[in-house]
């Protein structure tokens, strides 16, 4: 038993410096992370921003290292709780106040907190997440992925477990790196739908119609596990995205009141799409605002706006729960469970097991995180880095 490992609430855990040091030594995917970082190259490394997070909050930017060995060394002795990630810029990090310093690439990223989806979860609030409320994070992941491979031509996607709350989105295409701040933008405001940008009747944009056949293949089960429309305020809250007069919404909502089940209600919505359908009513578009206002991904637009906003580097462990934020597969999605990640504390238990089967193998022990928990991650990882430098 490690002392440390002290639970304080909920899926909050103490993680000491030991812990992480051990994980630094002897579990954080090196290799590949600085091959990725540099992309291959040393020089680039060195103009690469690094942010580590140290012991009672501490935090420092613009640390650059020059290789592998200055990294390795430097996580071992500073034992960051929490490693970010910036640009690549025209100079080493050490030039900073040069007056010509400048953003020279940077991964294209996203951030989603389950957080921000509050109002449409019943099951869990703030940093917790659970089964239930996952689907929004699975929602988010294939609208994010459908729309940066159909609208912008994106192939090189990474999506990363935040570590507590959270997904984290990369894109690696050389493209995509090299996209100048106007131009991040705008990508950042496309991927940025909002249920107002729903007309009453026109057509909707194909970049919409696909979110949409995406959130309709969780749309039922999540309307009624989350028991969205259970009460009058859950009703309420779905009308107001409804755009037609006060007379004819408190109608609807006394022919909803009449049912006690969220699907019974949810029907009488979907009766009254078909009558909007008929021209009875002028606002046809409303189930598809509703829907676009519960499930469209709800990215933090200024981590993908800007050029140097830091983010959580894959591999890091959340300093509030030991988790390792581990890449995953878009397309397995749906059964990925956020308990069942590896954590600094069970790859320390499980190491022993795991010493005895990379020795059977012959295989590298200072390679450990090629097996046991992380090797599913860190081939994910190390696939995308091949497609990369295949190009
Ligand atoms: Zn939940």
């Amino acid at each position: 038993m490690v002392s440390s490992n002290l639970v304080f609430a909920s899926d909050e855990i103490a993680v000491s410096e030991e812990v992480l040091s051990s994980y630094y030594k002897e579990y954080f995917p090196l290799d590949p992370f600085i091959e990725w970082l540099g992309y291959r190259n040393d020089e680039t490394l060195s103009r690469r921003e690094f942010s580590f997070t140290l012991k009672d909050d501490v935090y420092t930017r613009f640390r650059s290292f020059t290789s592998k060995e200055e990294l390795h060394q430097a996580f071992i002795k500073t034992k960051p709780e929490k490693i970010d990630i910036g640009a690549i810029y025209n100079y080493s990090c050490k030039h900073r106040l040069s007056p010509d310093f400048k953003e020279e690439q940077r991964e294209l990223v996203f951030d989603i907190d389950i957080s921000d989806y509050d109002d449409v979860r019943t099951c869990c609030q703030e940093a917790r997440i659970c089964q239930k409320c996952w689907p929004l994070m699975s929602i988010c992941v294939k609208v994010l992925e459908e729309t940066l491979k159909t609208a912008f031509g994106f192939e090189q996607i990474l999506f990363v477990f935040s570590g507590r709350r959270g997904i984290h989105c990369w894109v690696f295409d050389e493209e995509a790196r090299k996209l100048n701040g106007a131009e991040r933008f705008a990508l950042a405001h496309y991927c940025q739908v909002t249920a107002q940008q729903i007309g009453t009747s026109h057509r909707l944009h194909t970049h919409i119609q696909n979110a949409l056949k995406i959130t309709d293949l969780y749309w039922d089960e999540y309307l009624e596990t989350q028991d969205l429309l259970g009460t009058e305020e859950g009703i309420d809250s779905f009308l107001k995205y409804v755009k037609l007069d006060d007379s004819i919404k408190n109608e609807w909502k006394e022919q909803m009141l009449k049912y006690d089940t969220t699907m019974e209600r949810w029907s009488i919505f979907q009766q009254k799409r078909k009558e909007a359908q008929s021209k009875k009513y002028r606002d046809r578009l409303f189930i598809e605002r509703i829907k676009i206002a519960v499930t469209y991904p709800r990215i933090d637009i200024k981590v993908t706006e800007g050029f140097n906003h830091l983010l959580k580097a894959p591999f890091s462990v959340h300093p509030k729960t030991g988790k390792v934020c581990v890449p995953f597969n878009a397309d397995d999605v749906d059964s990925f469970d956020c308990d069942n990640v590896p954590t600094v504390f069970s790859l320390r238990k499980n190491d022993e097991e795991l010493v005895k089967v990379i020795e059977k193998q012959e295989g590298d022990m200072s390679k450990k995180y090629y097996h046991g928990e992380m090797k599913e991650s860190v081939k994910i990882f190390t696939d995308l880095l091949n497609q990369v430098f295949s190009e």
